[in-house]
């Protein structure tokens, strides 16, 4: 199985914490970027042949800057080349500022059958700290919208630890987008990253940033609130109405081959990850591919890492058939020590809500105690 994302690296303006490969200012080059894209799965196809993608995401900068017309040639272009899999999971991400019935109904006619809304908070205070574009009504009324073009599984992306955001916001935001009506919520905490305008107004005193227990407060908070709406949480970040996981994100966690088309975009494919160059070089057509191989002991780490984001955990059959007995002895012995964070039932080893909260810790842990036994001194 394998999936396709694209990237679209337009947005209206920076938001304050974002260092996505995302511009503000370059809309007027979309049609040339897409004839780009398409060219660049057109040489895919060539070395990789024609799949039908088991989810495809159209990721962003912000995809619903596309006109109408842009997403057709777009999607038209793609399909023809990877046509979807019977039932796939097509995600269009949207923001709620760009949002218009035209795009979501010629998303549908399309077959885009997800839309994954950056709503972030419910707060204007929060949004314009953020450098957002939209009001929280008008995140309302693009779910409205996205249902009345018939496109029902809904996502949106929550943030927390944001500065001087309480837990009652924080409730108040999830509780809300539950009530509209919404499938999946991801609920990440802020993550401050270096040469973001966020970052400066950290650094300077401007603006501070909740403490760690603060942190794990809002995000036992989280947990709760959406459980108690009915939400499961299927991903450390991820929460969802059961059935609408998203696939994609799934395919990530388990490793699964994915394509990545547009500028930054990632792949990996048969066993080898690479990276495409950012927009300026991508524009001129270079490839700017650094195949890297991943060997046994980088895929081990990785496993660790991915496989407990999630719920349901890493198989230990897996394990054992990918790594031998050792590793997966290992594996055991190191997660048994881990009580209250880490349980192991039913074949599986995975993390409790406690452990999600130290996840780090727990896979620097677990590697090492299977790196040594599974890999030759
Ligand atoms: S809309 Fe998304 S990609 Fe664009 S600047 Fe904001 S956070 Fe970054």
């Amino acid at each position: 199985m394998t999936s396709l994302y694209v990237h679209i690296p337009f947005c209206v303006r920076k938001c304050a914490y974002c260092d996505f490969e995302s511009y503000a200012g370059r809309l007027d080059r979309a049609d040339e970027y897409i004839l780009r894209v398409l060219d660049e799965a057109r040489s895919r196809y060539g070395e990789y042949g024609v799949f039908s993608p088991y989810s495809v995401y159209l990721g962003g900068g912000t995809p619903s800057l596309l006109t109408p017309e842009q997403l057709r040639t777009l999607c038209g272009g793609l399909f023809a080349m990877f046509p979807p899999a019977e039932g796939a999971e097509v995600t269009l991400e949207a923001n709620p500022g760009t949002v218009t019935p035209e795009l979501l109904s010629e998303a549908a006619r399309l077959g885009i059958n997800r839309i994954s809304l950056g709503v972030q908070a419910k707060q204007e205070r929060l949004l314009k700290l953020l450098g957002r574009i939209h009001s929280f009504d008008q995140a309302l009324q693009a779910v409205d919208m996205t249902r009345e073009a018939g496109i029902h599984n809904i996502s949106c992306d929550v943030m927390c630890c944001l500065p001087d955001q309480t837990e009652d916001e924080l409730a108040d935001t999830l509780e809300s987008l539950m009530e509209a009506g919404v499938k999946h919520i991801s609920c990440y905490s802020l993550i401050l990253e270096e040469g973001t305008r966020l970052y400066d107004q950290v650094k300077s005193g401007k603006l501070s940033l909740p403490g760690e227990e603060a942190e794990t407060r809002q995000l036992r908070l989280a947990a709760e609130v959406l459980r108690r709406g009915g939400f499961e949480r299927y991903e450390i970040s991820n929460y969802a109405q059961r059935g609408f996981e998203s696939r994609h994100n799934m395919v990530y966690w388990e490793r699964g081959d994915y394509l990545g088309l547009g500028c930054a975009a990632h792949s990996f494919m048969r066993g080898e990850r690479f990276c495409n160059p950012c927009f300026d070089r991508y524009m001129k057509g270079e490839d700017g591919l650094e195949r890297e191989s991943v060997d046994t002991a980088a895929s081990l780490e990785e496993e660790i890492l991915l496989g407990t984001r999630m719920s349901r955990g890493i198989s230990l059959e897996h394990m054992r058939t990918a790594y031998g007995a050792k590793a997966l002895d290992a594996l055991v012995v190191s997660g048994k020590k881990l009580t209250g964070m880490v349980v192991i039932e039913n074949g599986r080893l995975r993390l409790t809500d406690e452990g999600f909260l130290v996840h780090n810790a727990i896979v620097v842990e677990l590697a090492a105690a299977v790196q040594d036994a599974a890999l030759p001194a």
